[in-house]
């Protein structure tokens, strides 16, 4: 199973970071390992002293295609969750000065929590809300009508390079208002009003 991730696809998320705006979805990927499931609690590893919250919808391929073409690409998903892709923002920082890869800023053990998925029929895929919670305080909130790239246009672009099979899953983007979590944290994210993320950083 493959994890992809999308990076700056919100404008105002960009702008926090200062980040250029793409001409094409910026693609990571993560080793299956980064994965939490099941609310466990997010152990705060002592490498990095800025790990940052950043939530996200996240879309579960469920058929095996490659080069699919963006009208057809709504075939190749049927489920839908949240998740956050939790970023050691220091380590990514110093990565990024030197144009070297991501992936232990991003891919580290416990680093993408992952909630249980909704079929895509039980939501508004354009406009959907999606937010979350630190200590009860509302960190983030988000619109998928603010994406860059839509869901679809994401699937077919990754497709283009790389086989999609099932239960492969992609996360989208985060909206602004990251920032960095401390152990005791508890973490609650939501699709609309219903909660599907609730977790402790520990
Ligand atoms: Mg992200």
């Amino acid at each position: 199973m493959n994890i992809y991730a999308i990076g700056r696809n919100y404008t105002e998320h960009i702008e926090e970071l200062n980040n250029e705006r793409p001409k094409d979805p910026v693609v990571f990927m993560m080793p299956d390992t980064a994965l939490l499931r099941n609310n466990d609690p997010f152990y705060h590893p002592d490498y990095s002293n800025d790990i940052h919250h950043e939530i996200e919808v996240v879309i579960k391929v469920s058929k095996q295609g490659k080069n699919i073409q963006e009208q057809f690409a709504h075939k190749y998903y049927e489920e839908i969750g949240l998740g956050i892709d939790f970023t050691a923002r220091d380590l990514q920082q110093k990565a990024k000065e030197k144009g070297l890869p991501w992936t232990i800023a991003k891919g580290f053990n416990g680093s993408a929590p992952i909630s249980s998925f909704v079929s895509k029929t039980t939501v508004d895929l354009n406009n959907l809300n999606f937010s979350l919670e630190v200590d009860g305080e509302k960190r983030q909130n988000g619109n998928t009508s603010m994406m860059l790239f839509n869901f679809d246009f994401i699937l077919a672009y990754l497709s283009k390079y790389f086989t999609l099979r099932p239960g492969d899953l992609i996360y989208t983007g985060t909206p602004k208002g990251v920032s960095a979590v401390k152990i005791g944290n508890r973490l609650v994210g939501y699709m609309e009003d219903k909660k599907m993320l609730d977790f402790e950083v520990k």
